[in-house]
């Protein structure tokens, strides 16, 4: 990111969400956003993942701008190379558990998973095959954000981004999943993770603090 802010034009004035914030991520790289509520964690990562666009300053992922990109094509990066994982999971709720973690694929391939590359994921995770025919709502908190991670790494994203990933997980869970992404780093993918919890954060490599839209 170069100099890049969110402002959020509102009513009553400005909201200056991210104010001039230039940050290097590298590939490999296992990083946690630390900070107070309505600091700016959310805004950056959504900035980086593309889900929100910077009212000044430039993202560069993998060399390229992308406020250059069409609308097609930044949705063709996003889902080829970021997978996000929610602190409310945000599975949908009237698919199963498979059908959770093929959308993102028939999305991207415009066919079914007939390689079976979901099962293995969904296997990998530690969720037993039953699990598949399930509904989300019949999972504990846990198993949903498994599938949650399943789903984000089925296109074989280099990136991913956490917002709060263990914010609804009680501790020995969060661990679990912690655990789960310590690995997942260490498999090459690139980790960006916001958390409020201070062992949380000793999973990451590098930790970022940021107050009032800007970096410490
Ligand atoms: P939390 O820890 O509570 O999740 P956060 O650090 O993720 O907080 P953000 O969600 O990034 O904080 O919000 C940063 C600032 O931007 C806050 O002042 C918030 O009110 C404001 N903001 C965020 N989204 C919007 C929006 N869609 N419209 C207007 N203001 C917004
Ligand atoms: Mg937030």
């Amino acid at each position: 990111l170069e100099g890049v802010s969110r402002i959020y034009r509102m009513t009553f004035g400005d909201v200056v969400a991210l104010n001039n914030v230039s940050l290097s991520i590298e590939e490999g790289d296992f990083i946690a956003i630390m900070g107070p509520s309505g600091s700016g964690k959310s805004t950056l990562l959504n900035m980086i993942g593309s889900l929100d666009v910077p009212t000044k300053g430039r993202l560069y992922i993998n060399g390229t701008d992308v406020s250059r990109l069409s609308d097609d094509q930044l949705t063709d990066l996003r889902r080829d190379t970021i997978g996000f994982i929610f602190q409310q999971f945000n599975l949908i709720p009237l698919l199963t558990v498979r059908e959770n973690v093929e959308y993102p694929y028939i999305l991207k391939y415009r066919k079914k998973d007939t390689e079976g590359r979901c099962d293995e994921l969904i296997r990998q995770m530690g969720l037993t095959e039953s699990l598949s025919h399930h509904k989300p709502n019949e999972l504990s908190g846990g198993q949903q954000q498994r599938v949650a991670i399943a789903r984000a790494l089925v296109n074989d994203p280099k990136i991913l981004l956490c917002d709060e990933p263990t914010g609804n997980l009680d501790s020995k869970t969060g661990l679990q999943v912690m655990e789960l992404l310590k690995s997942l780093n260490e498999q090459g993918k690139t980790i960006i993770m916001v958390t409020h919890d201070n062992h949380i954060a000793e999973y990451s490599k590098r930790i970022i603090t940021i107050a009032d839209g800007e970096i410490q």
